[in-house]
């Protein structure tokens, strides 16, 4: 068994969370890249199947990789699972139900570890809620993006105010733990209207909120809109502006960010997502998925194919999907630790930095850092960012790397 499977339970926080103890865990991901529509703003690994899709034979092909991931990884004990996208809430519950069988299969699988799935709000979508409970998600994450119709329909979303509202009251009633996304700094977007709908989202979500910034990526359709100049979005000053509101907003009312963009009542974080974070383990499952695997001969990186039914034909073939499976060197541990780790409130543990990278961190790249208010050092072996830190992470990453 590796370092990595000490029961989770013998060191949990109220809501299941662990402290970081060193012993990030081990998560499962499993991808459903299929979505009822395309969202403007979206270059995730998501398609539109207007003719449907055989969830059977997703669900046969789920089974295959499962079994090649556990012949990789050997016996480990998993801390976490998340069903992400795409949009999870299309697969039926029988599907989920037997995509979870597989996972406790092949691995051990504590009672009660979190269980996450991604559901949109829509009123089709929230019928299902009571059948993923049963299959054993005790976790929804929504994504509901904004609680006025105007920008919904702006941002191409098929759902509502109405049905939002409905479908995280349902959610609340459903599940002993969810969350709900929004996306700011949305075209014409002012403080005083994003200070009103956070604080309406933090009276709605109880514990966890997942608050992302609206950004333009290439090859999507916004992206195209930007470029002809018809679709402005909030200059540098103003998104910077609105990040410092939502953290401020969010500490008053007890969720602070435990990571850039995700805030939690303390011990409300999500498990899964912090066992990326603290650089653990995670077997990446399904068309697209990344994952970062420990074998008994090195940690490596795994990517499968992203096509859906292209993965579905490498599955049947091979046994998986994977397309990339690459050793990572130490050195390479290491700046994915930093890269991952200072996104956290928490920060990183240069005592697990050095004993990767085999070096300590350049002083003076530190104390230049620290000089210029980015990072802090809150305990002999641990620094994090400080909130002016966050909002230019990729530098300080890149200038301590
Ligand atoms: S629902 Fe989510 S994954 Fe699907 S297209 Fe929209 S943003 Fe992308």
């Amino acid at each position: 068994m590796s370092p990595q499977a000490a029961s989770p339970a013998a060191t949990s926080l109220p809501g299941g969370i662990s402290p970081d103890t060193g012993q990030p865990g081990f998560g499962v991901y499993l991808h459903w890249p299929f979505c009822a529509a395309k969202c403007p703003y979206c270059d995730f690994n998501s398609h539109v199947r207007h003719a449907g899709v055989d969830q059977q034979a997703f669900v046969r092909a789920f089974e295959r990789e499962i079994a090649t991931m556990r012949e990789m990884s050997g016996p480990r004990v998993v801390t976490s699972m998340f069903f992400g996208g795409g949009t999870p809430s299309l697969m039926a519950p029988d599907t989920v139900a037997a995509i979870l069988d597989a996972v406790r299969a092949a691995w051990v699988v504590p009672d009660g570890i979190e269980i996450t799935l991604e559901a949109n709000p829509s009123s089709v979508e929230a019928t299902r809620f009571r059948g993923y409970r049963e299959a054993g998600v005790n976790r929804v994450s929504m994504g509901v993006q904004a609680l006025n119709d105007t920008d919904l329909r702006q941002l191409g979303r098929l759902h509502d105010r109405a049905e939002a509202l409905k479908a995280i009251g349902l959610a609340r009633e459903i599940f002993p733990r969810m969350s709900f996304d929004l996306i700011y700094a949305r075209p014409g977007q002012t403080l005083e209207a994003w200070e009103q709908e956070l604080e309406e989202a933090i009276g709605l979500a109880a514990d966890h909120l997942s608050l992302y910034q609206l950004t333009i990526e290439e090859g999507t359709p916004f992206f195209g809109l930007h470029k002809a100049g018809k679709l402005v979005v909030p200059d540098g000053e103003t998104s910077a502006d609105l990040y410092e509101l939502t953290q401020r907003v969010c500490e008053s009312h007890g969720l602070p960010a435990y990571e850039v963009s995700n805030h939690a009542r303390p011990g409300a974080e999500s498990r899964h997502n912090l066992t990326y974070w603290r650089y653990g383990d995670y077997a990446g499952i399904g068309p697209g998925a990344h994952g970062r695997l420990l074998t008994a001969q090195a940690k490596i990186a795994t990517a499968t194919e992203r096509h859906p039914e292209t993965w579905l034909a490498r599955v049947a073939e091979h046994g998986h999907g994977m397309v990339e499976t690459s050793e990572l060197s130490a050195a390479e541990q290491a700046d994915e630790l930093l890269l991952m780790g200072l996104r956290l409130r928490e920060g990183i543990d240069l005592k697990r930095w050095s004993s990767l990278s085999g070096r300590t961190l350049d002083p003076d790249r530190t104390e230049f850092l620290i000089g210029h208010g980015l990072i802090e050092q809150t305990a002999p072996d641990r620094i994090r960012c400080t909130p002016d830190g966050m909002m230019v992470l990729d530098a300080v990453v890149a200038d301590l790397a």
